[in-house]
């Protein structure tokens, strides 16, 4: 099971969601980032089919509301909250 990240911080007015992980490591993704890799279907789809998901890099998070232990619903300042990113996608933008 993907472990809980320790500490989940948004800072918002640099559009940067910070995650620290019990290994130690941590993950600074902008929200534009994250709103590119909505994992929704409707985002999955559209990649799948080859295209891009459209982001203004001024998009920003609206809303975090955690899924019990599987991850976070994310709520962007363009209406979009369909994508429930689980802990285990999350941790995958710490290596990176
Ligand atoms: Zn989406």
């Amino acid at each position: 099971m993907t472990a809980l990240p320790e500490a989940i911080e948004n800072h918002a007015a640099q559009g940067v969601l910070a995650l620290r992980w019990p290994d130690g490591r941590e993950a600074h993704v902008t929200h534009a980032r994250l709103r590119a890799a909505c994992p929704c279907s409707g985002c999955r789809a559209l990649r799948r089919a080859g295209g891009n998901v459209a982001v203004d890099a001024t998009v920003r998070l609206a809303d975090i509301e955690p899924v019990g232990a599987y991850g976070l619903n994310l709520t962007f300042s363009d209406g979009h909250r369909r994508g429930i990113y689980p802990f285990e996608m999350l941790s995958t933008f710490a290596s990176m």
